[in-house]
């Protein structure tokens, strides 16, 4: 085994111990591998019964018999068995001795360690090291060993890449077909598998190898094929006590990619060529990456094991799902580590995962909102079904930007729910813009907003301004849905009217704002949206009389109009993982008569617009809403924790951060297994930074005004801020600064209210003003 697969200390690793059938699910969704553009489950390499095995392809949908298009579930690799006789040595058909797997989240490698005895008293021990290089997206390997341990005679070991994979459909729960078969061909030391999405025509090419590292005198290799799998079969006769190592190479190409001509000379190539470089070359080039990208992301708690795992554990699936490959493809809602909402990218993307990338790896956070610019026309299309001018975004987006979301689902009963969101959550638009601006002001990337960046905002302003209906004195949204999908159908939702009045203000001073700078480009803009002064100075003019619901007396802000005549309902027993239970006599079908909201609302727009409230205003809602919200969503305790702190309910705001961060690692929600919530990942990071470490942008300047919990002794990261990379610590009485590399000087930063310059070279140090 090569010493860089040696495991990385205690602080990196999560542990599976023992073989749980019932849990398969989910760990094969905590241990997912990738690297933005290959999403591969932590499942077993012998497939046992219960195992929801996938490998995910970034931006490869199909719809078929699914009911909209959905990420396809390609051919699986994962597909490794070690047999004697007719005897397969799986841990569903063998007793299990002893099974661990270990994910090494540094390292980006899954370990696994298992014996097995089947009834005539054989032991075999199978260790594996499973990688999906960093360094080359379309690479990957499963290095393994096999040992009879009290037996010697024949093993056969089987590898394959099979075709013959569905995905899950939810009703009728019959499996969906994506793709058909083109062709299986072998090569003298590889095999290679082509198959092609039944409706999209998107073909798939993967190539693999099976090497036998310390091969035996006489050992046979067959290809065979059973069904649509296509296998390397390695005979030898094993001697007791002996190890026998193997690398499985695989390589995966798609032609949406552009590969559509040399599909598999590249997918073969690739792999010749890596199989030459050698397991260690491509080990230490992963394993660089790796290292580079924990070295800007990291997050590093003193004190507290616990939250450091937690957080750690969210920033390892940030970083794997990253798309840095490309920038036609988004973040699903969970990522590429399972089925669940059919790999559609949400808001999620925007408002919770993209704020982690804005600060550690701004390229990626600008790929990922040109996935925006890309599938703008499919935005135009969607306003123009729904009768409105402009750009709307999907409320669920896949591969070209067209409206996804389900129209129905189904109750466990069987019977037909109507889904409301891809017609009446329109807030999406503007969270859009929104990630787009706080990108802009964190880059300083002005090359972007003009030129990508700023059709969108016009057209989405455009949006808006079909969207508004006039009554008397005023504008107003109605029949929407906010950010809590409890209440559907409401008029004028605060958080929506908020953000569609600032995406309106925001098209008009970024008009003002390209005038002065770059008139030509704003000309050619404009004539290609045939943009005119007066729609622009009438987006000026919705945005300040568009309706915002606010009780001047109380100073709470009304969720929608009418909310605050529902059943004024609380929140009274939590349950285990300290989240809400459905108050007595209230469930699902009920709860739009109450005032108890699915996720924050209010608090959520509070939070995004934290300088334009003040802190009497921001607490008097954070009170009113925190009894009232039921966290039915996984996108919502981040921002309670985040607010807690801002408020001063600090103690909550702990347990609200442990909350997000372990919502999959303790399958919180009970859907782990359909995949990890990606925004709740975001969330963890965002409330460590924006929350503790009191990271903030005011007026355009970097902020801090930190507040640990008393067990973290230190807080430790480094962030990008216009294009200056930067070291920040923590610890309850100072925050020390200092430039990393950049291209600026010094750089002006506001600790504790007092504005000071960051340097390079030592660190600037200022003290808190109270220990607390
Ligand atoms: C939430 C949405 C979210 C979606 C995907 C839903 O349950 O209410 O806000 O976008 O899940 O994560």
């Amino acid at each position: 085994m090569s010493k860089r697969f040696k495991l990385s200390s205690e602080d990196w690793l999560i542990e599976e111990k023992g073989f749980h059938p019932h849990k398969q699910g989910v760990y094969e969704t905590l241990f997912t591998l990738g690297n933005g553009y290959l999403g591969v489950r932590g499942s077993l390499e012998e497939n046992p019964h219960g195992s929801y095995r996938g490998v995910y392809i970034a931006g490869v949908f199909d719809k078929s018999e699914g009911m909209v298009p959905e990420i396809v579930k390609a051919p699986g690799w994962i597909d490794l068995s070690v047999w004697v006789g007719d005897q397969k040595f799986a841990v569903n058909m063998c007793k299990v001795l002893s099974h661990k797997r270990i994910l090494d989240m540094k390292k980006g490698v899954l370990h696994r360690i298992t014996r097995l005895k089947d009834k005539k008293g054989r032991i075999i021990r199978l260790e594996t090291r499973r990688v999906v290089f960093a360094h080359q997206v379309r690479g990957a390997v499963i290095d393994f060993d096999v040992t009879p341990e009290n037996f010697s005679g024949e093993i056969k070991v089987i590898s394959a890449l099979n075709g013959d994979v569905t995905n899950t459909g939810y009703y009728p729960r019959e499996r969906i077909k994506h793709l058909n078969l083109v062709k299986m061909e072998r090569g003298h030391d590889h095999i290679y598998l082509e198959v092609e999405t039944r409706d999209e025509k998107v073909k798939i090419g993967m190539a693999a190898s099976l090497v036998f590292n310390n091969p035996v005198l006489g050992h046979v290799k067959v290809n065979r094929i059973y069904g649509e799998k296509f296998s390397e079969e390695v005979v030898f006769d094993a001697t007791k006590k002996k190890t026998y190592c193997f690398t499985k190479w695989v390589t995966t190409f798609a032609s949406r990619e552009g590969y559509e001509r040399q599909l598999k000379s590249s997918a073969v190539d690739m792999l010749h060529d890596m199989i030459y470089d050698g397991l260690d070359y491509h080990l230490d080039k992963h394993l660089l990456w790796r290292c580079k990208e924990w070295d800007i992301s990291d997050v590093k708690i003193k004190g507290d094991r616990r939250s450091q795992k937690g957080l750690r554990f969210n920033i390892y699936h940030l970083i794997v799902a990253k798309p840095h490959h490309d920038q036609t493809v988004s973040l699903a809602a969970k990522f590429l580590t399972g089925e669940g909402y059919k790999g559609h990218a949400f808001w999620d993307t925007e408002i919770f995962m993209l704020p982690f990338y804005v600060f550690t790896f701004p390229e990626d956070a600008r790929n990922l909102l040109m996935y925006r610019y890309y599938t703008l026309k499919g935005a135009l299309e969607n306003a123009k079904d729904l009768g409105y001018k402009g750009a709307k975004y999907a409320w669920e987006s896949a591969g070209t930007g067209r409206e996804t979301t389900p129209s129905f689902g189904y109750r466990p009963d069987g019977t037909k729910d109507k889904i409301f969101t891809g017609e009446e959550e329109h807030h999406i638009v503007s969270d859009v813009i929104y990630g787009l601006y706080k990108y802009v002001e964190a880059s300083g990337d002005t090359d972007f907003l003009y030129n990508y960046g700023a059709e969108m905002v016009f057209q989405t302003a455009r949006f808006w301004l079909s969207r508004v209906e006039k009554r008397r004195d005023r504008y107003e949204i109605r029949k929407t849905i906010g950010p809590d999908e409890f209440h559907e159908h409401v008029d004028n939702n605060a958080f929506t009217n908020y953000l569609a009045l600032w995406n309106l203000s925001y098209a008009e001073m970024l008009y003002k704002k390209m005038k002065k700078e770059v008139p030509s480009q704003l000309n050619l803009l404009a004539k290609k949206l045939h943009l005119k002064k007066d729609e622009v100075d009438r987006m000026k003019l919705v945005s300040k009389i568009l309706y915002f619901p606010y009780d001047q007396k109380t100073e709470l802000i009304e969720q929608f109009e009418g909310y605050f005549s529902l059943d004024n309902v609380v929140v009274t027993e939590l349950n285990k993982h300290g989240l809400p239970e459905w108050p007595k006599g209230i469930e699902g079908s009920t709860v739009h008569r109450t005032q108890l909201l699915k996720q924050a609302d209010v608090v959520l727009l509070l939070y995004l617009f934290l300088d334009r409230f003040s802190a009497k205003l921001k607490k008097l809602n954070y009170d009113y809403y925190e009894p009232r919200t039921m966290h039915k969503s996984s996108l919502s305790p981040c921002i309670y924790a985040i607010m807690g702190l801002e408020v001063g309910d600090h103690k909550k705001a702990y347990n609200y951060f442990l909350k997000t961060s372990y919502i999959d690692l303790v399958d919180a929600n009970k859907n782990t297994e359909d995949g990890i919530h990606g925004a709740a990942m975001g969330g963890a990071w965002m409330t460590a930074i924006h929350g503790f470490a009191g990271m903030k942008v005011k007026q355009g300047t970097l902020c801090f005004e930190p507040w640990l919990p008393k067990r973290w002794k230190e807080l430790d990261f480094t962030i990008f801020w216009k294009g200056n990379l930067m070291r920040i610590r923590i610890t309850h009485n100072r925050v020390d600064l200092k430039l990393v590399e950049g291209k600026d000087k010094s750089v002006p930063v506001n600790v504790y209210g007092k504005t000071v310059k960051v340097k390079h070279g030592s660190f600037t140090t200022l003290k808190a003003k109270k220990k607390y």
